[in-house]
């Protein structure tokens, strides 16, 4: 069924899974604080909206993808947010803002009348652009009934959970995993190379092997080897990921021995190169301090 929807953050994710909802013949209505966003979508046939409110003034579901906890607290339920709009029922969010964050919102959404998908996704640019992200959904079966076939236009759809926060959860506890193998990997690889090890045999190796991950099989070959450090996801955002880890475990009273160390060095990250930097820059953080780069000296098998 084609309906109206609106789309909120037209950003690295945001833009390509957007893109999908009106391949699947949708119409969209679309909103971002950056003009050339909304340009780009406009070009392919949404309609632009100059704030959340007037999104939903025209859209009864109302799609986000937006950088932090904050913004899409101020976006759903701000004095300009989606719930200002009159037409809003429905409010999906596919960032990445925390357990705690998605309760807040459910409820504050709830007490308006407005339903609540937790539902954030992992998978990256590549997968967002592929429409082959993982899309973690926690919600009444009502609600998944409703809009589980709608989010299948960017990826594959799990049902985690019937109470906002899970969805997140499971995004946070990938994340932590995302984190832990990019800070790990990267200094396997800066000690190896610094040990007279060429790094495009060490990839080979390790892909070939038990310590292949998602940073040695995808990361370090599409950016960190060709020395291009634009893999597509910023460092800030990873810090963040990590850091609402952290939170959720203490607060569970779950042990973060390793979690808070790979915090710590993202944290460092974020300090050094900025949060916009492109979160592959963790190894030109490593690098110096070793004293070698990770350079490929053979050329990639093709
Ligand atoms: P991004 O910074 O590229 O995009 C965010 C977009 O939101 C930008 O276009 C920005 O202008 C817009 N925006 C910010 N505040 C706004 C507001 N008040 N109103 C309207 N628009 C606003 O970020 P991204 O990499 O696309 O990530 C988006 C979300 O998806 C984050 O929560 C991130 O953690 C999550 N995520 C990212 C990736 C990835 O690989 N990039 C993967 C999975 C999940």
């Amino acid at each position: 069924m084609t309906e109206t929807i609106g789309f909120i953050g037209l950003g690295r994710m945001g833009e390509p899974m957007a893109g999908h909802f009106l391949a699947a013949g949708h119409r969209l209505i679309v909103c971002d604080l950056r003009d050339e966003a909304v340009a780009a979508l406009v070009d392919r046939g949404a309609t632009p909206a100059r704030s959340p409110a007037a999104v939903a003034s025209e859209a009864e579901t109302i799609i986000v993808s937006l950088p932090t906890p904050d913004i899409v607290k101020d976006v759903a339920l701000g004095p300009n947010g989606i719930v200002a709009g009159g037409r809003a029922r429905n409010f999906i969010d596919l960032s990445t803002s925390g357990p705690d964050m998605a309760r807040e919102i459910a409820a504050g959404l709830g007490a308006r009348g407005i339903g609540f998908v937790d539902s954030p996704v992992s998978g990256g640019v590549a997968g967002a652009r592929a429409g082959t992200l993982a899309v973690m959904v926690a919600c009444p079966d009502e609600l998944f009934t409703e809009f589980g076939p709608l989010l299948g236009a960017i990826g594959t759809v799990f049902h985690v959970g019937t109470e906002a926060g899970l969805g997140q959860t499971m995004k946070l506890a990938n994340n932590l995993l995302t984190a832990s193998a990019m800070a790990l990997s990267a200094e396997a690889m800066v000690m190896g190379t610094k040990a007279g090890l060429d790094p495009q045999i060490m990839l080979d190796v390790i892909n070939a092997g038990s310590g292949r991950n998602s940073a040695t099989q995808d990361k370090f070959p599409r950016a960190i080897l060709p020395r291009s450090f634009d893999f597509g996801f910023a460092t800030g955002l990873m810090q963040k990921d990590v850091s609402l880890y952290v939170q959720v475990a203490r607060s569970l009273g779950v042990p973060i021995d390793v979690a808070g160390a790979v915090e710590t060095i993202w944290r460092k990250t974020a300090a050094e190169f900025g949060s916009e930097s492109d979160f592959t820059s963790i190894v030109r953080g490593i690098e110096p301090r070793a004293g070698v780069e990770v350079k490929p000296r053979t050329k990639p098998k093709s």
